[in-house]
């Protein structure tokens, strides 16, 4: 419906306004009635709806419990999470919701941030990439999303009052990243600003963020809304570009906005723009709404089955144990078997519609044809060994021809409100699988939790499937993973460490006291451990199939480009095997020569492609600027350097199968700076700069005759090179003077 949004603006009072830019309690916004602007709802997500009906965080709404973001990621596919998003969405208008607030897509800069299973990934690119297609799916359904918590809100060690220390080009390359492409191309409705400050400011008052990116180069036309509670002061949250508060302050905050346009310390402008956008998007809610929307909680559910299926990454398949067959007799050993963990906890915690139990689904699946034993293995809740649970499950093992052990984080490890102190599984679960993997021969470890741990078992058992925190579905995917029902086809989002200390921000996490420096720079996650050579236990884009894949073929369409130009790269893949199956295809980029520090390769292109047995496909990418450049901090702006970049097509980030080599060239003329204390050396790599130089050599030369040999002795020029160009006055004895050096100078601006 067409409003005159500015006209209903001027009928506002001052006091209208201000109170528009606060919740009217925990969830929903104040409506206007005199002037017909109604109040909309909006409720956590991330995977799935969290619409709460009483006080505490569990009283919500029954509502399809989806994968995890750490487990939606593996799957690596973008049409299946936008299918996800539009299932959410559904069942927001059922529920008469407006705004989900996910997705959650902050970098998983260490593996003990408790929110890790909320979030997608370590690499920005395909974080961001996730994001914009479960954005795209939500808001299909006239339903908006709030991209969180923007930004930097990678732990939650005191998340209301850490100053998070980051170089420009590292909050660019990764952090930033992270949700650019998702605000430019998918337009969220809502961008939540995070609890954290980033180099001194609350990310609620950082104008830098709010107003210079987001709005202004991103083009962002939603509004933004503070996280729960995020907001210091509100007129500089309001000044630095925080349409909404939420919750409600119950009238205090509004107050000083008021106040502030009163005294004049805010321009009405600022706040009528505020309003603006809050409007926009109230209206675009109320317009998109459908009264007396439901949705099918069966096919929901059978959704949730189906992605869980596509998300979970097998990470061990010795002497090809799986998929199991279905005769003999399997022991299905701990607890987790039979009460899974398929979500983490706090905001994101959902009331799910149904839940299958992983014991009932294999059970069901087998029918009579296996003999079915289950032992329990440990106490679902504790972290205390249990000797005759143990010993009990080890008989269980040893009357069996296989044993699956269910194993992982306990609820109380994965939550929002603090980080995990280590990277390990309870003592129970890694006893009882050394136990059992030393009288069982062919054991199988099913995983659930929610970033990764550490594997101590890991040489002693012969399969392992990561099921991340696989939401409501989960228990059947398992089975049919485990039986071949379904073929594996997720791969890591994220590094898999062998020990936590290889983490590159293992030094500084969570830092001290309120202050963490992000000292691995851009080194986050593969680009460190591709850097230092430490060999993961598992790598970033690591996922097996029951079925194997040929790439053959990778050709580009130019080998020579600008940088504003585009080139596309195909590949051939084949599925070599007997069954069906699909594999993630990744491209990554590396700047063979550069003359500022940049990782081994990074991430700029992925497919997943279906492929039947013997069928072969093209798979094509089409890189841009972006996909070579790094951030400049001098031009403040991408800046791809002239030279040769390979194009490497691979597995994943360790299994690199094809390679090809372009040249791109820069468009971009940086002109270097010089003064008086710029080494000499520079002054020689600038063409004009060195026939300047050595004219003046030339002239000096005639006076200091010692320096009649310089440019041949390698060493005068090793060390000259270093040199400030002001020292060639005292060098020359005069003959070079104050003067020339300034006419040098003004001759190179
Ligand atoms: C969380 C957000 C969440 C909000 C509302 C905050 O504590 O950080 O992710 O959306 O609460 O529940």
């Amino acid at each position: 419906m067409e409003r005159d949004i500015k006209k209903i603006i001027s009928q506002m009072t001052l006091e209208e306004k201000a109170s528009l830019c606060s919740g009217l309690d925990m969830w929903h916004t104040k409506p206007i009635e005199r002037l017909g602007i109604p109040s909309i709802m909006m409720t956590d997500g991330p995977h799935g709806l969290r619409k709460q009906a009483g006080p505490s965080f569990s009283d919500s709404v029954p509502a399809t419990c989806f994968p995890t973001a750490s487990c939606l990621a593996s799957s690596w596919d973008r049409a299946l999470i936008e299918k996800v998003g539009k299932a959410i969405g559904e069942e927001c208008q059922a529920e008469g919701v407006s705004i989900i607030l996910g997705p959650a897509v902050n970098i998983k800069r260490s593996p003990l941030c408790g929110r890790n299973f909320e979030y997608f990934s370590e690499d920005p690119y395909l974080s961001s990439e996730l994001a914009k297609s479960y954005i795209l799916g939500v808001q299909s359904q006239g339903v908006g999303t709030s991209i969180k918590h923007f930004s930097a809100n990678n732990q939650e060690h005191r998340r209301h009052s850490i100053d998070e220390i980051i170089d420009e080009r590292t909050l660019r390359e990764i952090y930033l990243a992270s949700f650019e492409n998702a605000v430019r191309y998918a337009q969220p409705w809502t961008v939540m600003s995070a609890y954290n400050k980033i180099n001194g400011k609350y990310c609620s008052e950082n104008e830098f963020l709010l107003t210079k990116v987001l709005k202004e180069e991103w083009k962002h036309e939603g509004f933004v809304v503070s996280d729960w509670g995020a907001v210091d002061d509100r007129v500089s949250a309001l000044i630095a570009g925080l349409e909404l508060e939420m919750p409600s302050s119950h009238g205090i905050n509004d107050k000083k906005i008021v106040e502030a346009v009163r005294s004049g310390k805010i321009p009405e402008e600022v706040l009528d723009r505020a309003v603006e956008r809050l409007l926009r998007i109230i209206f675009k809610a109320i317009d998109n709404k459908k009264e007396g929307a439901t949705y099918d909680k069966l096919a929901h559910h059978n959704l949730a089955r189906d992605v869980a299926k596509e998300c979970m990454v097998l990470l061990k398949n010795e002497d090809n144990i799986l998929p199991l067959k279905k005769q003999g007799t399997i022991a299905v050993i701990g607890a987790f078997a039979k009460k899974p963990r398929f979500e983490g906890g706090g905001s994101s915690h959902v009331n799910p519609t149904m839940l299958d139990i992983p014991y009932d689904e294999i059970e069901k699946l087998v029918g009579n044809s296996v003999k079915l034993l289950y032992a329990q293995g440990y106490t679902p809740d504790s972290e205390d060994i249990d000797e005759d649970l143990i010993n009990k499950a080890k008989e269980t093992a040893k009357q069996s021809d296989v044993a699956i052990i269910f194993a992982g984080t306990l609820e109380n490890y994965e939550s929002e409100g603090y980080d995990r102190p280590h990277m390990r599984i309870p003592e129970s679960h890694n006893r009882l699988i050394l136990e059992i993997s030393s009288v069982q021969k062919n054991t199988v470890v099913v995983l659930f939790n929610g970033s990764p741990v550490e594997m101590p078992w890991i040489e002693k058992v012969k399969g392992l499937l990561e099921a991340y925190l696989p939401g409501q579905g989960g228990g059947h995917a398992v089975a049919e993973l485990l039986f071949g029902l379904a073929n594996p086809c997720g791969k890591l989002a994220e590094t898999f460490p062998q020990k936590l200390s290889h983490n590159p921000s293992y030094l500084n996490f969570p830092g001290e006291d309120d202050r963490v420096e992000y000292r691995e720079g851009i080194f986050v996650g593969y680009r460190y451990y591709d850097k230092k050579g430490i060999e993961p236990l598992f790598p970033f884009g690591y996922g097996l199939s029951y079925t194997t894949f040929e790439y053959t073929g990778i050709s580009v369409d130019k080998k020579e480009i600008d940088d504003n130009e585009t080139v596309t790269v195909t590949v051939k893949v084949k599925n070599t095997g007997s069954i069906a199956g699909k594999e993630i295809v990744q491209l990554y980029v590396r700047d063979i020569q550069s003359s500022v520090i940049r990782p081994e390769k990074e991430l700029k292109g992925f497919e997943k492609v279906e492929l039947q047995p013997g069928e072969e496909k093209t798979v094509t990418f089409t890189l841009d600027k972006r996909a070579f450049a790094y951030y400049n901090v001098y031009i403040k702006d991408w800046y791809v350097e002239t030279g040769d970049f390979e194009i490497l097509v691979g597995s994943s980030s360790k299994d690199i199968r094809l390679k090809e080599t372009i040249k791109v060239n820069s468009t971009t003329k940086i002109k270097k700076k010089f003064t008086r204390n710029t080494p000499i050396g520079d002054l020689l790599e600038d063409p004009v700069g060195a026939t300047v130089f050595k004219q003046i050599m030339d002239q000096i030369k005639q006076s200091v005759p010692f320096l009649a040999g310089a440019e041949g002795s390698q060493m005068m020029m090793a060390m000259f090179r270093y040199m400030p160009l002001r020292s060639l006055i005292n060098f020359s004895r005069g003959a070079f003077t104050e003067e020339m050096l300034n006419d040098l100078l003004a001759k190179l601006q």
